[in-house]
């Protein structure tokens, strides 16, 4: 998949990437092009190939997980899945928030959480948080808190909550279809 306006930044404002392989995480708010920069450069440190088609595959990564609208190509539509309502969402995090009051993780264990967020299969990128404000409203229920990563976080498929917010949550119970490697404990 491809950009459709290339020149603008995607949803979010910026371009991330994660190298699945090591699990390193990237973020440009200047390019594309500078986001392959920043992977190409992390891959030869590594004595790693650099595979011919790495732009490509970087614009199609992040195309994946973006909202309708903002790429074209093979596969328009959700290779991870389907895109949350803002009703859906702003429901499920009301009723999330309401339900007691959660304490809240280290800033640090947040961190390690939006990391393994980030790559995970059911982490959605497609529902624009920051437009709707969805993305503040549960920033407010953990009290402001923010990491690092918040540019690349957008909703749990599991949860149906905004990830800025969910990654700062302790006590949690696993939903039925998180994966393996999900940071809330089985
Ligand atoms: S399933 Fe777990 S790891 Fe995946 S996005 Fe939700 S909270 Fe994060």
């Amino acid at each position: 998949m491809e950009f459709l306006r290339p020149q603008f930044a995607p949803p979010g404002g910026v371009w991330p990437y994660v190298d699945e392989a090591s699990g390193k995480t990237f973020e440009s708010r200047v390019s594309l092009d500078d986001v392959v920069s920043q992977v190409t450069r992390f891959l030869k440190a590594n004595g790693r190939e650099v595979p011919a088609g790495l732009r490509a595959g970087i614009e199609d990564w992040i195309c994946q997980r973006m909202p309708p609208g903002v790429c074209s190509g093979e596969g328009g539509l959700p290779k991870y899945e389907t895109l949350p309502s803002f009703f859906e969402v702003s429901k499920a995090t009301d009723e999330m928030f309401h339900a007691r009051r959660w304490e809240l993780c280290s800033p640090a264990v947040a961190e390690d959480r939006a990391r393994v967020c980030i790559p995970c299969r059911r982490h959605s990128l497609r529902l624009c948080t920051t437009c709707d404000g969805l993305r503040k409203v549960a920033r407010d229920y953990v009290r402001g808190r923010r990491t690092r990563f918040d540019a690349q976080l957008g909703v749990c498929m599991v949860f149906r909550v905004p990830t800025v917010g969910l990654i700062h949550v302790e006590g949690l119970t696993r939903g039925e279809g998180c994966p393996e490697k999900c940071w809330v404990a089985a």
